[in-house]
């Protein structure tokens, strides 16, 4: 899927499942750590997709991602990139065919997956609020590129990092200091698992099972099959998916917050009196 895609269902998953552990578990958040949550998610939604990197020089092409904060991000991209391919070259087996180039290996993994949510939680856990900040500020960057795409290319990188660096200081001026940072790494993982999904669903597939080998083959790439997969930027994921995701984020955002906003206005009771 392409990254605005990637970045809604990333928050229709976090704030579907925020109203799902409200509901069903008692597990209540507050707006904004919602907020937060569902940004973080967003962003980590299109975190796999850092591993396309573009010319860095000319500041052209690379995912959508990739193109967040100008050519810091890119330059970011390539390195990630060619990280990927190295650990695809020294983990291939016999039947994986030799790549060039790292797009859609290691950071579309469960274990990377992993990695980057725990990674996330050790450095919030370990440097306290700034480290919160900072990752708040790079998540909630990708995902306003993500989020908005047609705005930030418009607006280009500098005004996207000036309103990220605004959410992340404002959420740090509220942020209760004690609690929350595991929801930030999960909120992360979660992300990332969404982006495979996401993947799963088009016809070039993922290496899902990785590092598990199957028939000489490391890097299996898994998708569904061509002739019901979903063709990446056709109108299945624009219009249908886009959609489903956008309705599935407003649901659970009125489920968890209307009754409360009525309450608080006292309209409810207008209401029962009419
Ligand atoms: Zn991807």
């Amino acid at each position: 899927m392409m990254g605005p895609s990637h970045a809604l269902s990333g928050a229709a998953a976090w704030l579907a499942g925020s109203w799902a552990l409200d509901t069903f578990a008692g597990y209540s958040q507050s707006p904004l750590a919602v907020a937060v949550g569902a940004t973080v998610c967003a962003g980590g939604a299109l975190l796999p997709d850092l591993d396309l990197s573009g010319k860095v020089t000319r500041n052209q092409g690379g995912a959508t991602v990739a193109r967040t904060f100008g050519v810091f991000s890119l330059f970011v991209a390539e390195v990630i990139e060619k990280f990927s391919l190295g650990i695809y070259t020294a983990t291939r087996l016999s039947r994986d065919p030799r790549r060039n180039n790292g797009h859609r290996t290691f950071t579309h993994t469960l274990p990377f997956a992993a990695l980057v949510g725990w990674g996330t939680t050790a450095l919030a856990t370990h440097y306290g609020k700034w480290a919160v900040v900072g990752i708040i500020f790079f998540m909630a960057g990708l995902a306003l590129r993500g989020l908005f795409d047609e705005w930030a290319e418009r607006a280009g990188w500098v005004i996207v990092t000036l309103c990220s660096a605004a959410i992340a200081l404002f959420t740090a001026a509220r942020l209760p200091g004690d609690r929350g940072y595991p929801m930030l790494g999960f909120a992360v993982g979660v992300g990332c698992f969404v982006h495979l999904l996401g993947d799963i669903i088009t016809s070039a597939g993922v290496p899902i099972l990785w590092p598990i080998p199957t028939g000489r083959r490391m890097w299996r790439m898994v998708g569904v099959p061509n002739g019901i997969a979903v063709r990446v930027g056709g109108k299945t994921e624009t219009i249908v998916l886009r959609t489903a995701f956008t309705v599935v984020a407003l649901l659970a955002i009125a489920a968890m917050f209307a009754p409360g906003l009525l309450h608080r206005f006292e309209l409810d009771a207008w209401a029962r009196e009419r």
